[in-house]
């Protein structure tokens, strides 16, 4: 573990002190030479364990859905070996897996290839996620008060998001590319209170991986969240996805 990092609370519970360092975007969803500069955090050996276990599952899931080279990448060269080392969920890929027809935007249709995805998993995992991005920048954990909602937006939703919740306290936006834009993120923070945030994740481009609509349509999903206070971003969460969703 690193010097830094002993005697720290665990990033992600808050609760436990850390045993080890945990990449905050585990390092492998990316080929090795891209693999450099991944933030670190500070873990405890449960939350290292839970996180570890929604890794594998997302990095043998994930790059289906891929619009980046490194997703790609990955899907020719090393989902087939994990799901070799996974038959459980390679039996509900397979059975899960089917051809739909998707309308592109230019109005044209074509046939992809589409398999099920655990929202559920998804979602705890870019909790988990934005928590270690959130000690990363702040060297300190999430307040035990506080909630991360996510959201799953429409090409629509996120540009609303974007609009009116993103560009709030513009002088603290920060955008971060690493492992080449197969990982970015956007984020900012309120002056007073850095725990009070708002981010949108994207990785391998935009995951293609929402639901598809009875006449075809490929939602594209981009994934986005707030933190902070229950108290005050719990129904700020429920405004947002009673209007944006
Ligand atoms: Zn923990």
């Amino acid at each position: 573990m690193k010097k830094e990092f002993k005697g720290k609370l665990c990033a992600y519970c808050n609760v436990r002190r850390a045993t080890t360092d945990d990449h905050v975007i585990g390092k492998k969803f990316f080929p090795q030479p891209l693999r450099g500069n991944l933030p670190k955090v500070p873990a405890c050996k449960e939350c290292n364990n839970k996180k570890g276990d929604l890794e594998r599952y997302a990095m043998a899931v994930f790059p289906f859905g891929s619009s980046h080279p490194a997703g790609e990448e990955m899907l020719r060269t090393k989902v087939e070996a994990r799901l070799k080392k996974d038959q459980r969920l390679h039996r509900q890929l397979r059975q899960g897996q089917r051809d739909v027809p998707v309308v592109n935007p230019n109005g044209t249709t074509e046939t992809r290839f589409a398999i099920p995805l655990d929202d559920e998993k998804a979602l705890t995992l870019f909790a988990m996620i934005i928590k270690g991005l959130l000690w990363h920048h702040c060297q300190s954990p999430l307040p035990s008060a506080y909630v991360v909602r996510l959201f799953s937006f429409t090409d629509v939703g996120i540009g609303l998001f974007r609009q009116h919740i993103l560009s709030l306290s513009q002088e603290q936006f920060q955008m971060i590319v690493l492992a080449e834009g197969a990982f970015q993120y956007e984020f900012t923070r309120n002056t007073q209170d850095p725990f009070f945030s708002v981010w949108v994740l994207n990785i391998y481009g935009l995951l293609s991986m929402c639901d598809i609509t009875a006449d075809g349509q490929l939602l594209r999903c981009h994934v986005a969240a707030l933190t902070g206070p229950a108290e005050e971003i719990n129904p700020l969460a429920d405004a947002i996805e009673k209007k944006a969703l």
